[in-house]
């Protein structure tokens, strides 16, 4: 069933008499459990797709409908709602709360969703165990290598059970083998059955997708298969 179904999607600013049509007519059906990395040169209309993908941003043209909720027009305060129930971020920059332990950080989004502390605290344990870090509960992100970080991000994004998790350039910020490990742990997500929809301009980090959409001056380009990965589906 279609989790996401973006209809001649248009997104332009306007900046005094110019108009930049940064997305000009974009449709894209992404379906519960696929993974999916999108590519394409900087200033092909990524940042703004996910931001529309993320319900951080409207279409100024065509239908966005995420999990059954049609979006396109929603208020601020509304699409902000969507975003905490519906998708998990993952960024190049981990943005992660420098004073707080991972334990705190993982269990923020659950804070604004109204968990009692006990529950909170387990809860957020019990993700950090899943990514491998269940002897670092304590520790500050500056006690902690970039791929654990990447980690601690991982499980603050995954807290919620949204349906889909929007990562952007997870690996920007790490080594070549820290950025193999962060993909496992993706495609591990990938394998319990979460969404993903992955921004990066790595061929090879693309390679662990199992689908490719590339987008070229506003528009899909290309949007296929990975012919490397062979999946019954
Ligand atoms: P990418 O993420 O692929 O680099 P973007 O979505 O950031 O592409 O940008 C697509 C186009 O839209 C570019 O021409 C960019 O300059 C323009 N753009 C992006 N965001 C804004 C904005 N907030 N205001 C004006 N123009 C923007
Ligand atoms: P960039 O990749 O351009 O360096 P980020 O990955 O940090 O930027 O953020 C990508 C987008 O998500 C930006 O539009 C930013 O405003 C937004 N954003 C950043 N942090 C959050 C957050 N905690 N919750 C929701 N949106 C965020």
């Amino acid at each position: 069933q279609a989790l996401i179904s973006i209809k001649n999607v248009g997104r332009k600013y306007v900046i005094g008499a110019e108009v930049i049509h940064a997305l000009k007519d974009v449709s894209l059906t992404i379906n519960k459990g696929e993974f999916v990395a999108l590519m394409g040169p900087s200033g092909s209309g990524k940042s703004t797709l996910m931001n529309i993908l993320g319900c951080l941003d409207t279409p100024t043209k065509g239908e966005y409908t995420l999990n059954g909720i049609n979006v396109s027009h929603m208020s601020d305060d509304e699409l902000a709602e969507v975003r905490n129930a519906e998708i998990g971020f993952v960024f190049q920059t981990f943005n992660l709360l420098p004073r707080n332990t991972s334990l705190d950080n993982v269990a923020l989004p659950l804070v604004y969703a109204g968990i009692s502390k006990t529950d909170r605290s387990a809860r957020a344990r019990k993700a950090l165990e899943n990514v491998g870090l269940g002897n670092r509960v304590d520790h500050k992100p500056n006690e902690l290598s970039g791929g654990q970080r990447q980690r601690v991000a991982v499980a603050r994004a995954l807290i919620n059970n949204p349906s889909i998790i929007l990562a952007d350039e997870p690996t920007g910020n790490l080594d070549t083998k820290t950025s193999i490990e962060i993909m496992g742990l993706m495609e591990d997500i990938h394998a319990k059955g979460n969404t993903i929809i992955l921004v990066t301009h790595e061929e090879d980090i693309a390679q662990h997708a199992h689908r490719i959409v590339r987008m070229r001056d506003g528009l899909i380009e290309k949007d296929y298969q990975n012919p490397d990965i062979h999946t019954v589906s």
